[in-house]
């Protein structure tokens, strides 16, 4: 039996998965987390769910050659739906898909989460939709993380059940990042001023409706907040 060898995003991924946990991995792939797992002995058993037929043919192959089939059930489904009430799921998954996607998963299933005590997520992208979800259904961010892999910056989110509220900039960067603001973080938001300095240069000849001049005064706004942050 092969060792999975994981991407240092998913090895920060596993790195919040708590000992004896029962994991579901929504968007699995190949369930190389999952997999992982129970090779370094974290978990007791998971669930790889799949909504695509070809990552969910490819997640069965490699769960069956790993020899992991008794402790990892690969299931078709769209996000939480692959979740049942007798699989006592208490921890999900979800990396490698932008914000939005997650934040939408998280919604439409969140029945499915009444059991769930700990969802990690790695958004590539908009992990405000995330924390903002976070704090209208009442979980809150017990952790966060930034890092860097092949010249790709990735946040991991880790959030628990409670009452939480977070205003516009710790929505935006994260309030446990904002707080560390590492280097890596620095890089983002430095990347992330250029890019809103750009798209405002490029709305500089657009006729101005009102819903320009609103995104005009959002991306300054974002702007001069994050040159703030950065400048301490
Ligand atoms: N989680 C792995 C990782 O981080 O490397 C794989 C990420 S891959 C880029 C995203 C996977 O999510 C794809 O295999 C895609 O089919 C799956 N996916 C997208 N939307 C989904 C949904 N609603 N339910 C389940 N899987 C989904």
């Amino acid at each position: 039996m092969t060792t999975i060898k994981l991407s240092k995003r998913l090895i920060a991924v596993a790195s919040f998965v708590e000992q004896g946990a029962i994991v579901a991995d929504i968007g699995s792939d190949h369930a190389y987390l999952p997999t992982y797992l129970i090779q370094k002995k974290v978990i007791q058993k998971a669930i790889a769910g799949e909504v695509v037929i070809g990552p969910y043919e490819t997640a069965k192959n490699s769960v069956y050659r790993h020899g992991v089939s008794d402790k990892i059930t690969v299931r078709l489904a769209d996000g939480l739906f692959a979740i049942e009430e007798e699989d006592e799921i208490d921890t999900v998954t979800i990396a490698g898909m932008g914000g939005s996607l997650i934040a939408t998963i998280l919604e439409q299933g969140k029945e499915r989460l009444h059991h769930v005590k700990r969802l990690i997520v790695q958004p590539n992208l908009h992990a405000k939709a995330i924390r903002k979800w976070a704090v209208t259904n009442n979980w809150q961010l017990v952790n966060e993380q930034i890092l860097k892999e092949d010249g790709k910056i990735y946040e991991i989110l880790v959030l628990e059940k409670g009452v939480s509220s977070y205003d516009d900039l710790e929505l935006l960067v994260g309030p446990i990042l904002l707080v560390e603001k590492n280097s890596i973080f620095r890089e983002k938001w430095e990347n992330e001023i250029d890019q809103r300095i750009q798209v405002l240069g490029s709305l500089d000849n657009a006729v101005e409706t009102p819903a320009l001049v609103n995104k005009k005064e959002q991306l300054s706004h974002d702007i001069n907040t994050l040159r703030k942050v950065l400048e301490k």
